[in-house]
């Protein structure tokens, strides 16, 4: 099937017990054993099956299956959110005294737990910048057990370079972990070799702006035995599993040894589980994750294009608008449109960003991306505040930007908004 299909189908035909075609919500805690052979068997991982909805749950069993086969992965496990999802991706092979090497150019929340959370749990994360692939190279010992990155990280949108930094990572035996959040569909890091991919499905998945969720997906192209040495967490006996080494134990079902110790043991202890509710919300909105992020990308390229050579702004960043080395890899990992995000700075500065704010009437003012309304937001009055002025231009944020994540609305309506908006955000305005 191909991905618009899949988004409609895999997973599900109809309810085994009414024929149902939505894909039911199954709103419980249990599952009653048919005996205590069976009960045994399930949690002897001698057979699979639904035991407790922390660990497992018929509906978000379809979500994972049919986000899998978006991918074009083997497994994947939904989390309660994208923070979730991250540390358990990370915490899921490694451990005190090992490190991870991350991309710098990550979204604020990501950071912190990088840089502060990990720590605190022994785990060290060496920052680097992706825009020499090679520096991933050299910030790998023997002790480095992933790569980290966001395949299209705002406020920079910069897109990583997903293909140069596996090949390292192959060659090195760490696998690379994606963060797809702004770019489900139009870029399917896997097929440019990500090992692992995770969401917070918060965003364009749901894109309703209702649920908070996230999910990790598995390449199953990773050979964690090939590399026994550097991860000791699935290739030897786990105490907290009466001694299963995760890569024997999966062998007769396939190559989901990481997925299946993320469930069996991580979600089991730190129970940041999805809502079943919320895997159905979810659901709703794969199906028109095609149209939708072809929209958001259509919007976002015009409103580019408008703001682009505006009096009143100073600079457009898209990726439909670099040049160089930057717009190649756009081109090349951007496949199917170039996302729905949006940054500007204004001339006039913060006093311009924040009048710019505050006169939007169609926008929603929130931190949020990836609603099917268009919404803005302000970094250096809100989500980088905390940052200092030198610290806040590394990120890319300078003191009159202002990002947008652009809705499904009818585009001349966004842009009246916009225009609106520019002009009450200009020094005469302002003053007045
Ligand atoms: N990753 C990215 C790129 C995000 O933008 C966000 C949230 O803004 C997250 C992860 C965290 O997701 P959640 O809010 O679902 O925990």
């Amino acid at each position: 099937m191909k991905t618009a299909t899949t988004l409609l189908h895999a997973g599900h035909r109809a309810d085994a017990g009414t024929n149902a075609v939505a894909v039911p919500i199954h709103m419980t805690t249990s599952y009653q054993f048919d005996s205590t052979e069976h009960a045994a068997d399930l949690f002897a991982l001698k057979q699979f099956g639904n035991i407790y909805t922390r660990v497992m749950n018929p509906t978000t069993d379809v979500l994972e299956k049919r986000i899998a086969a978006m991918e074009g992965g083997v497994a994947a496990l939904a989390v309660a959110s994208g923070q979730a999802a991250t540390m358990m991706a990370i915490q899921n092979i490694a451990q005190a005294g090992d490190n991870i090497v991350s991309s710098t150019d990550l979204y604020g929340g990501s950071w912190n737990l990088l840089a502060n959370t990990l720590k605190t749990m022994g785990i060290e994360v060496r920052f680097v910048d992706p825009t020499d692939p090679e520096n991933f190279r050299r910030a790998t010992d023997a002790r480095t057990r992933a790569y980290y990155a966001e395949t299209l990280p705002n406020p920079k949108l910069h897109v990583f370079p997903i293909g140069e930094v596996a090949s390292i990572g192959n060659e090195l035996g760490v696998p690379l972990i994606v963060d797809n959040t702004a770019a489900p569909l139009i870029c399917k890091p896997f097929a440019h070799g990500a090992h692992i991919v995770v969401y917070s499905t918060t965003k364009y998945i749901g894109g309703h702006g209702t649920a908070i969720g996230g999910i990790i997906v598995d390449s199953g192209t990773f050979d964690w035995e090939k590399h026994a040495a550097r991860f000791p967490m699935l290739n030897t006996p786990d105490p907290s599993y009466h001694g299963a080494v995760w890569t024997e134990a999966v062998k007769p079902i396939g190559p989901v040894a990481y997925i299946i110790k993320a469930r069996v043991t991580l979600l089991r202890d730190a129970g940041a589980a999805m809502s079943p509710f919320n895997a159905w919300m979810f659901l709703q909105g794969l199906e028109t994750l095609p149209l939708r992020m072809a929209r958001h990308s259509e919007n976002a390229a015009k409103v580019a294009a408008w703001l682009d050579g505006h009096p009143a702004v100073a600079r457009v960043v898209h990726p439909g608008l670099f040049e160089g080395m930057q717009a190649a890899r756009a081109q090349r990992y951007l496949e199917g449109g170039m996302g729905g995000l949006v940054g500007f700075e204004l001339k006039g500065g913060r006093a311009a960003g924040r009048a710019f704010i505050d006169a939007l009437k169609l926008f929603y003012h929130v931190a949020n991306i990836g609603d099917a309304r268009s919404l803005a937001i302000h970094p250096a009055t809100t989500t980088h505040s905390q940052l200092s002025p030198e610290a806040q231009l590394k990120t890319g944020v300078t003191e009159g930007y202002v990002r947008l994540s652009l809705g499904l609305e009818d585009i001349e309506d966004i842009i009246d908004d916009l225009d609106q908006a520019l002009a009450a955000s200009q020094p005469a305005a302002v003053a007045a």
